[in-house]
């Protein structure tokens, strides 16, 4: 029963806050950073004192980055449950991604366009914590690298998830919270979906690959289009994933 209320009270907080999709964590900080330029650049010791200090923010940062719960505070974490299987199943309390964050952002691929819609981004808390820290790490290991793009999750409520704007079929599973599709990184950088395999960062990719893996991943599926490998028996090749990769997490791991 206090489960229940509790529950509803989440929702309805979730609901209230009205949160700002568009809003980017850390933008205050780097709005304030930018000022601090501005002036710095009035100064001929500036550029001296900018590099100095951009050095002890990047050790205070590696001292202090605070835990994903704080960093990622816009997140309204449930405790998730996939209910079934990914191809018939549903999702109970789900989580949602936001639609966009410092190392990610949304990717609708019906409508080919960022932000993706908000019924498109629910999973388990599981799948959205590793998703979540995927992105964090991909970032920091490929500084270059544009931010990932995260595509279908599962439906608020999971179950089948059909396309909308058209009748051609779009996902077998996504149906209970376990599966999420990431888009390989462009070569060019752009923050949007690749169309070909042409298109696509082969080295970003098998990182993005090899970081799912290490995150404890079921299954990757990627396309057989692509040079993109791992270990047999997790990492298989399925068509239609040329230009995204797909991640499954086992069920009723903690
Ligand atoms: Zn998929």
């Amino acid at each position: 029963m206090l489960g229940a209320t509790f529950a509803a009270f989440s929702a309805i907080v979730a609901v209230g806050l009205g949160l700002p999709e568009s809003a980017r964590p850390g933008a205050d900080m780097r709005e304030s950073a930018s000022r601090r330029l501005a002036v710095d650049a009035r100064t001929s010791r500036g550029f001296a004192a900018r590099d100095r200090r951009a050095d002890d923010e990047k050790t205070r940062s590696r001292r202090t980055a605070p835990p994903l719960r704080r960093r990622y505070a816009r997140v309204i974490w449930r405790d998730s449950q996939a209910v079934g299987r990914p191809s018939a199943g549903a999702l109970l309390r789900g989580t949602k991604l936001p639609a966009e964050g410092r190392h990610f952002f949304g990717w609708d691929p019906e409508q080919r366009r960022s932000p993706s819609p908000v019924w498109r981004r629910y999973a388990t808390d599981r799948l959205i914590r590793v998703v979540l820290r995927v992105a964090d790490e991909f970032a920091r290991a490929n500084p270059v690298a544009p931010r990932l793009a995260v595509g279908d999750l599962s439906r608020p409520r999971g179950g089948h998830f059909g396309a909308r704007y058209s009748s051609r079929p779009l996902h077998a599973s996504h149906q209970n919270g376990l599966d999420v599709d990431i888009y390989y990184p462009r070569r060019d950088r752009r923050e949007k979906a690749p169309r070909a395999v042409g298109d696509i960062d082969v080295g970003l990719s098998q990182d993005l690959v090899d970081r799912f893996v290490r995150a404890g991943a079921q299954y990757v599926f990627v396309g057989p289009n692509t040079p993109l490998t791992g270990p047999r028996g997790i990492v298989q090749s399925v068509p239609r994933h040329d230009n995204h990769l797909h991640v499954r997490l086992a069920p009723g791991r903690p």
